[in-house]
């Protein structure tokens, strides 16, 4: 099949390379003309393990290639995908649909014969009905279905999330338009991925519930965290404890610095808002909004807790800045607003991070970067850990000591236990425990 991926994003480039590796010809299309050149020459403009490999092999066979001429390579497609930015808009917090929109008009007036047209784009309820009407305003004779099929890889896993999914959803009203759908998807569903079709708007919620249920549950953990700080319990004991309950289940339960990352503060906000506009209040959804906001903060001040109470004037030597190992994905990184409070405490940053410090120079301002942990290490007066990255995970801490002013460890993330650090003459802070 000829497919197009409108967006070459963290979602359109991962989509379209596992589409090619399907056998599917694939155009992935931006209107970055740097990333178009980038991937032409090899290059990919994220950091994601296994993508440059995969990517290399289909361009190579022919299936893959890249443009910024959305128009010539619509043309002939039978599947459009749009795969561009929803970010929360200014002001609001509603997602900003205009990349979609605008995304939809070109789609429209290029297409020719039956083509189906896909938000892949994390889109809210109804979003599918208003890209129909623009389809058929701007070009009223096009032969055009429009289908809702979220996507819910993991950056950092998103190959294997792409190519192994627990679900793939699609939501249309048209049998014609499903069984497309069923064709570009069948090498999964040979490999028997469950396949859930509905209506469109059943569709476009799903996306958003899952996210808000798996953001709820993070936040969950984090309030369970602090309550076990103040009653000597481990959080980490607990969670396992519940998690052993197969009606909870094991995953999203590490407490931490909070939930980041290009999604869930994003699709959490946009689902309160949706609900405020039809009248609904999603009580649990808002009150994991706004305690996550506040936790990031919270972290800043356990790290001057445990900086006996000030970081005026100190060194603070931050590992780790992504939102979560494995990326270089800087957006709504906990990282972000943890420095921001340290900074507004008086502290002096420095930061590690193994892919996300070219990103992050365009977020933060007056940090200073090292090469590894122990480069930011000397002359500290304490470590952080932000992001669990592997590479934080076997600290040498006797050469920690003998770098840092204070052996300070707060471990946001609780990689290590107390009793593997302490002895190393180390103080330790991790979180709910
Ligand atoms: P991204 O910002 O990495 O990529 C979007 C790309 O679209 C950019 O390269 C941009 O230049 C391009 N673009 C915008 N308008 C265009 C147009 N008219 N023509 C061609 N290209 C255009 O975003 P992303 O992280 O890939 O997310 C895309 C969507 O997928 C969002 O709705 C997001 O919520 C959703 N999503 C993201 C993830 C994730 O882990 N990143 C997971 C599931 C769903």
């Amino acid at each position: 099949m000829r497919l197009v991926m409108i967006g070459s994003g963290y979602v359109g480039l991962v989509s379209g390379a596992c589409f090619a590796d399907f056998g599917h010809d694939v155009v992935c299309v931006d209107k970055v003309e740097a990333k178009i050149d980038a991937l032409r020459n090899g290059v990919m403009p994220i950091y994601e393990p296994g993508l440059a490999e995969i990517v290399q092999n289909n361009v190579s066979s022919g299936r893959l290639k890249f443009s910024l001429d959305l128009a010539d390579a619509v043309q002939d497609a039978d599947v459009v995908f749009i795969a561009v930015g929803t970010p929360s808009r200014r002001g609001d917090g509603h997602a900003d649909l205009a990349y979609v929109y605008a995304a939809a008009e070109e789609v429209a007036r290029a297409a020719t014969g039956y083509t189906v047209v896909v938000t892949k784009s994390t889109v809210p309820v109804g979003t599918g009905d208003e890209v129909e009407r623009i389809v058929k305003r701007v070009n009223p004779d096009a032969d055009i279905e429009v289908v809702s099929n979220p996507e819910f890889l993991r950056e950092g896993a998103a190959i294997s999330d792409f190519k192994r999914p627990d679900r793939i959803v699609i939501g249309t009203d048209s049998e014609r338009a499903a069984d497309v759908m069923r064709a570009v998807y069948r090498p999964l569903y040979l490999n028997e991925a469950p396949i859930l079709v509905c209506e469109r708007r059943t569709s476009e919620l799903i996306k958003y519930a899952g996210n808000a249920f798996l953001a709820m549950k993070i936040t969950f953990i984090n309030e369970i965290a602090d309550l076990c700080e103040k009653v000597g319990a481990d959080v980490q004991k607990v969670a396992k404890g519940i998690g052993l309950d197969k009606r909870i289940g094991d995953k999203f339960l590490h407490a931490g610095p909070g939930y980041g990352g290009s999604c869930f503060p994003k699709d959490t906000l946009a689902l309160v808002k949706t609900a405020q506009d039809n009248d609904i209040s999603l009580g649990l959804i808002e009150a994991t909004v706004n305690f996550n906001d506040k936790r990031k903060r919270a972290m800043a001040r356990k790290v001057v807790a445990a900086c006996n109470g000030s970081v005026r004037d100190k060194k603070i030597a931050v590992l780790g800045l992504t939102f979560k190992p494995n990326t270089d994905d800087m957006r709504e990184a906990p990282s972000l607003s943890i420095i921001q409070a340290l900074q507004d405490a008086g502290a002096i940053v420095h930061a590690h991070d193994p892919e996300g410090m070219e990103a992050a120079r365009s977020f933060l301002g007056n940090v200073t970067y090292g090469a590894s942990a122990y480069d930011i290490a000397e002359g500290a007066d304490a470590l952080v850990i932000v992001t669990e990255w592997d590479v934080f995970r076997a600290l040498d801490f006797p050469r920690l000591k003998e770098l840092m002013k204070s052996p300070v460890l707060v471990d946001l993330r609780n990689v290590y236990r107390d009793s593997e650090v302490t002895p190393h003459g180390f103080s330790y802070v991790g979180v709910g425990r």
